[in-house]
C-alpha cells in the first residue's frame, strides 16, 4: 500500500510499545495512517513491510494510547477557572456563576475565547473529543469549528420552565442546526437538568433528538433537592431560592412528580429516545432507580472531582461501582473549570485510583477510553486504536520496567498521569511536548 509521504495526515507512528485498548500492549508497535484514519496497528517490522511508503514517525520512552474522551465538560465556562472557590453549595454556586456572566456586548468574545481555552486545555491533557454542554452554541459551534483541532459533540442547552416554556420551540431550532457539523464536530441536545426543563418541554426535546437522530445529555439526580422540587416546587433548588424568585418562572401549569428525577425522566421518555444518552453526575439514586437505569441504557458521566468540590462526598460515596455491578455505563468526565482545577480525564482516573488502589486501573482506562466513545454514540469511530478509527493518538512518557503486560501499563499510567509528549487528533500532530525524533 502507499500514500504520499508528502500528506500530513498520513504516516507510520512507531514506538516501543502501544496500548490498543485496556487488554491489549503490542511492544516494538506500530500505526499506519492514511488520511487520518487507522489502516493497522501491529508489530512495527510489520507495518513498514505493509506501507512502504509511508513514511516513519517515531517516538522514544513511550506508549502509544488512544485519545481520551471527555463525555461531560461545559468549555465556554473556562474562564471561571478557579473564580468560585469550593466546598460550593449548588444554589449558591449557580447564583455566583451568574454573577460572574460577561455584559451581552462581551458575551461573544469573552464565550468564544473561553471554549477555545477549554479545548486547548483539554487537548493539552490528551482529550482528544469532548461532549461539550453549551448554553452558548450558536457563539461556541463556530469558533470551536472555525479554530479548534478537537472532536465535539456540542450539546445545545435548553432550558423551559413556567413562564419560560414559550421560548421552547426558537432554542431547539437553533440547537438542533447543523451548520457547523463536519467530520469532526456533530450536534447534540442537553435538557439541562429537573428544575429548569419541565416534564412537557423534556418530552418535546427528546421527540426532537429522535427525529433528527441527536444525542441527549442531561444533568440528572445531581442533587437531592431535586426530588422536593419535583414534588411542589419547593426547597433551595424552588421557590426558596433567590434566582428562582428572581427569574419568575413557576407558573401553575408546571406538572408535578412525586417519584423523584430518575422516574420522572423515564416518565417524560428520556429513556425511550431511540439515541444515545448521557447522564451527568447521577449522584443521588436507590436501588430501584438503579434498576431502571439499567434497564434504559444510558450512560452516566461521573465527575469525581466536581463532586467533590461540591461536597457529595461527604454525603455518600458515589454509586458508581453498584451502577457497573449492574451493567450501566460509567464514563468518567470533569464537568468544567467552574468546578474542577484543570480538563485532564487521567487525573479523574488517577483521583479515584489513589483513593482506592484496589480498583482496576483497566476499568479506569475504559472509563476514560472506549466507554465515553460509545455513549458518545461514537464507539466505532474513536476510543481505541483499531483499524477503520480516527487517528487519535497519544504519546505517554512511560518507563520502560512496566512494559510487561496492558494491566501494568495501565496502572502506570493511571498512577502517574503523565502529561502527552505528543498528541494526534485525525493524524494531525496538534500538540507537541519536545520535538519527536
Ligand atoms: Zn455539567
Amino acid at each position: 500500500m502507499t500514500a504520499s509521504t508528502t500528506d500530513n495526515s498520513s504516516f507510520v507512528l512507531s514506538g516501543p510499545a502501544l496500548l490498543a485498548d485496556s487488554h491489549t500492549l503490542i511492544p516494538d508497535a506500530a500505526i499506519a495512517v492514511i488520511d487520518g484514519i487507522i489502516q493497522a496497528c501491529h508489530q512495527r517490522s510489520d507495518i513498514l513491510e505493509q506501507f512502504p511508503g509511508l513514511r516513519e514517525v517515531h517516538v522514544d520512552s513511550c506508549v502509544l494510547t488512544p485519545g481520551f474522551v471527555n463525555a461531560h465538560t461545559h468549555l465556554e465556562l473556562s474562564f471561571l477557572a478557579g473564580k468560585i472557590p469550593g466546598p460550593a453549595d449548588f444554589p449558591n454556586w449557580v447564583l455566583q456563576l451568574i454573577a460572574a456572566y460577561p455584559s451581552a456586548g462581551d458575551a461573544e468574545i469573552v464565550f468564544s475565547r473561553s471554549a477555545l481555552a477549554g479545548a486547548q486545555e483539554s487537548i493539552r491533557f490528551g482529550v482528544t473529543t469532548v461532549g461539550d454542554i453549551s448554553r452558548q452554541y450558536p457563539i461556541v459551534r463556530l469558533a470551536l469549528q472555525k479554530e479548534s483541532p478537537l472532536g465535539i459533540v456540542s450539546f445545545g442547552e435548553l432550558t423551559a420552565l413556567g413562564r419560560s416554556r414559550n421560548y421552547l420551540d426558537a432554542r431547539l431550532a437553533a440547537a438542533i442546526n447543523q451548520q457547523e457539523s463536519d467530520h469532526r464536530m456533530s450536534i447534540g441536545l442537553s435538557p439541562h437538568a429537573p428544575y429548569s426543563v419541565e416534564g412537557p418541554a423534556l418530552e418535546k426535546i427528546v421527540a426532537a433528538a429522535r427525529e433528527h437522530h441527536l444525542p441527549l445529555s442531561m444533568h440528572l439526580a445531581e442533587l437531592r433537592e431535586e426530588r422536593d422540587f419535583l414534588r411542589d416546587f419547593s426547597g433551595p433548588l424552588g421557590k426558596s431560592w433567590m434566582l428562582m424568585r428572581q427569574m419568575d418562572l413557576l407558573d401553575d401549569f408546571i406538572p408535578a412528580f412525586d417519584k423523584g428525577p430518575i422516574q420522572w425522566a423515564q416518565h417524560y421518555g428520556l429513556f425511550n429516545a431511540g439515541v444515545p444518552v448521557i447522564l451527568a453526575h447521577v449522584n443521588y439514586v436507590d436501588d430501584t432507580e438503579l434498576d431502571i437505569l439499567a434497564r434504559s441504557g444510558a450512560a452516566v458521566a461521573y465527575c469525581p472531582r466536581t463532586r467533590h468540590y461540591f461536597g457529595h462526598d461527604t454525603v455518600a460515596p458515589h454509586p458508581w461501582w453498584a451502577m457497573r455491578q449492574r451493567g450501566i455505563s460509567v464514563c468518567l468526565a470533569t464537568d468544567s473549570l467552574a468546578s474542577n482545577p484543570d480538563l485532564s480525564l487521567l487525573r479523574e482516573a488517577q483521583y479515584l485510583y489513589r483513593q482506592d488502589p484496589s480498583i482496576h486501573s483497566q476499568i479506569l482506562w475504559r472509563m476514560i477510553t472506549a466507554e465515553p466513545a460509545i455513549a458518545l454514540g461514537l464507539g466505532s469511530r474513536i476510543g481505541r486504536l483499531a483499524p477503520g478509527y480516527a487517528a487519535d493518538i497519544l504519546a505517554l512518557p512511560l518507563a520502560k520496567d512496566v512494559l510487561a503486560s496492558a494491566a501494568t501499563v495501565c496502572d502506570y499510567l493511571v498512577r502517574e498521569a503523565p502529561l502527552p509528549q505528543s498528541v494526534w487528533i485525525g493524524g494531525r500532530q496538534v500538540s507537541s511536548a519536545c520535538p519527536l525524533a
